[in-house]
């Protein structure tokens, strides 16, 4: 099923509400779309999505569709973050215009090579694909958040993800660098790690911030 860019968008912004609201549905005046517009006619149509009582609801293959269209989304966003380093608006608008592309097949390649990640540049979660869960089946776990591994847990640094300079100098003074070896040591209260021969220990925040390929 090839739907427009703008029917996509609605999948999108329809999976995000109900993410966050966790109902399944969204307000149709949040939503700035009107049961008139041709992209949710072209959903309606094909029995995506639903209107009911000033809702606008998925319906199971929407769901499914919608889950495709977010993965898509984020893997885009990671790709232009990750991998062309381009971040901020600039990234955020690019990943809007390239996720359309990310379809048939491309989005597995893309989510191989960027080693199967399980969140976007903004911390949220980016949906398994099959090729996921077959990775995760081999054990191969792929870049998660240091607070993801278990206190004995070691990896290798991928990349460090904040905005902040400061911190990021912070991290890099303590030889938080991709390529070093991590090794988690204490998960709670604090995180506490060795990097060489020497440990340091940061807060939750912080941990969230250092991405570790497993
Ligand atoms: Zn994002
Ligand atoms: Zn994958």
């Amino acid at each position: 099923m090839k739907l427009t860019d703008k029917a996509e968008e609605i999948l999108e912004a329809l999976w995000i509400e109900s993410e966050e609201n966790g109902k399944g549905y969204a307000e149709l005046d949040r939503m700035e779309i009107h049961p008139s517009d041709a992209a949710y006619q072209e959903l309606a149509s094909q029995a995506l999505v639903e209107i009911k009582g000033g809702r606008i609801y998925f319906r199971p293959e929407g769901k499914e569709e919608g889950r495709k269209t977010i993965r898509r989304h984020r893997l885009a966003e990671r790709l232009m973050m990750d991998v062309l380093n381009i971040r901020g608006e600039n990234g955020d608008m690019k990943a809007c215009q390239f996720e359309h592309l990310l379809n048939e097949g491309v989005d597995v390649k893309v989510c191989t090579m960027l080693n199967h990640p399980a969140t976007c540049p903004h911390g949220k979660p980016i949906p398994a694909g099959e090729c996921c869960e077959e990775a995760r089946r081999i054990g191969d776990l792929g870049v998660v958040p240091l607070t993801e591994l278990k206190s004995g847990d070691e990896g290798d640094i991928a990349y460090i993800l904040t905005e902040d300079g400061k911190k990021m100098q912070k991290l890099m003074a303590m030889g938080v660098l991709p390529g070093n070896r991590i090794t988690l040591l204490q998960a709670f209260p604090s995180y506490i790690f060795r990097v060489g021969f020497s440990e340091f220990a940061i807060d939750s925040a912080m941990a969230r911030e250092i991405f570790v390929r497993r």
